[in-house]
């Protein structure tokens, strides 16, 4: 079989694809069809974060799916009933939850919500949603507008919706405001836009100014979410409470499932919005077996232990190759080294590749890490090896 020539004779071929075939995982250690193995610091772009072939996750997935998969929404579903309680309690203040398959299409609701609001809560209606630059929301025509990069917004996929404005930083936010603003929508730490965290007391202000005004917070956590960050939600590392969160990546640790975080619990009504798969029992069974896992390795330390870890390796190689690394960013387990150039960055990512182990890049020259919240110390130390092997060779 040869599945490079497969896939691009099938598969539409909207990605710039690595034709290495995985054949199983551990954890953050992958096997190829040679049996070469790879350290996994990307976890399939943070999804994967209770590790590849999580023996806990399969069994769960399989205990369900031996009797149910799927009934439809118009049922109610136990595991998806116990998930959004489970969620309500991580997230430590009362929400609401709405079950979705991706990233996207949890924003695309926030996005509706937010739209709900404006219309029903205010005599004029209120529709517009700031967003900010290097952001990422998603690849539907709605949040691909709400993403503030416009190389996104190509002419190709015009005309978008309206009532998307973009702003460079937190503090245009406050003059760009009017009286048809009805949302803010942005992540705590943008992950395709370099791993970059916002200020701390920059966002705290920023939340009560908003309340103050009626204007909703959305924070968009489908890559922070889920203890990518230390914290369940990385809002409470912010110290707020944001109208909707949304979460997506890490949460089925592999199985596609979004959700939405909203405290106007009462705000949708039936009909307002749904979705055939959203929260079935397959994805919301997985789901809740992730954040058992999760939950417990957060109560033990266990999860601490890893960022102080992950941490002091990423600050001494980028102390050590200061010709190449400019400085570390990131917060938890979502982590990023800038580096010198984009040249240099593209080269260090297809060389660890070459040396077996993975990394990402992000937006403004940023190698970026987000490893399985499992990983363990010795995954660590072999996949910081070789990724130094890989910067040798360059
Ligand atoms: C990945 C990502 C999305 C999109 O999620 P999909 O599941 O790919 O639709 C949205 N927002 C942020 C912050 C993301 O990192």
């Amino acid at each position: 079989m040869n599945l490079e020539n497969i896939d691009k004779n099938y598969v539409l071929q909207t990605y710039a694809r690595n034709y290495v075939n995985f054949k199983k995982g551990k954890n953050a250690t992958l096997f190829d069809d040679k049996a070469k193995d790879y350290i996994d610091f990307t976890s399939g772009i943070g999804v994967v974060s209770v590790g590849h072939g999580n023996k806990k996750v399969a069994d769960a997935i399989y205990k369900q799916v031996k009797h149910i998969t799927h009934v439809s929404n118009l049922f109610a579903i136990e595991p998806q009933a116990l998930l959004a309680q489970k969620i309500n309690q991580l997230a430590g203040y009362d929400v609401g939850v709405f079950f979705s398959n991706s990233g996207a299409e949890a924003n695309e609701g926030a996005l509706k919500i937010a739209r709900k609001y404006g219309r029903t809560k205010f005599a004029n209606k209120k529709y517009k949603i700031i967003t900010l630059e290097h952001s990422f929301h998603g690849r539907t025509i709605a949040t691909v507008k709400a993403t503030g990069q416009t190389k996104f917004h190509s002419d190709f996929f015009a005309p978008y919706p309206d009532g998307f404005v973009f702003v460079p930083t937190i503090k245009d936010i406050y003059e760009t405001i009017d009286d048809e603003t009805v949302a803010v929508m942005l992540e705590l730490i943008q992950g395709e836009g370099g791993v970059s965290p916002f200020n701390k007391e920059e966002i705290q202000e920023l939340a009560s100014y908003l309340k103050e005004k009626d204007i909703l917070l959305i924070v968009d956590e489908v890559q922070t979410g889920v203890f990518r960050s230390g914290e369940f939600l990385t809002s409470k590392l912010y110290n707020i409470e944001p109208d909707i969160v949304t979460l997506a990546k890490g949460l089925g640790g592999g199985v596609p499932i979004g959700a939405i975080l909203t405290k106007h619990k009462e705000l949708l009504t039936a009909g307002d919005h749904g979705s055939t798969f959203g929260g079935n029992y397959l994805v919301t069974r997985a789901a809740l077996t992730v954040l058992d896992i999760l939950e417990k390795s957060k109560k033990d330390g266990d999860l601490d232990k890893t960022i102080v870890y992950f941490d002091k390796k990423l600050k001494a190689l980028a102390k050590k190759y200061k010709d190449k690394m400019e400085f570390v960013t990131g917060i938890g387990l979502m982590r990023g080294i800038k580096i010198v150039d984009d040249e240099t960055l593209g080269k260090i990512v297809s060389q660890s590749f070459n040396e077996g182990v993975l990394v990402l890049k992000s937006g403004r020259s940023t190698l970026r890490f987000l490893p399985p919240l499992t990983i363990t110390k010795k995954e660590i130390n072999k996949g910081f090896e070789r990724l130094e092997n890989a910067i040798k060779n360059i």
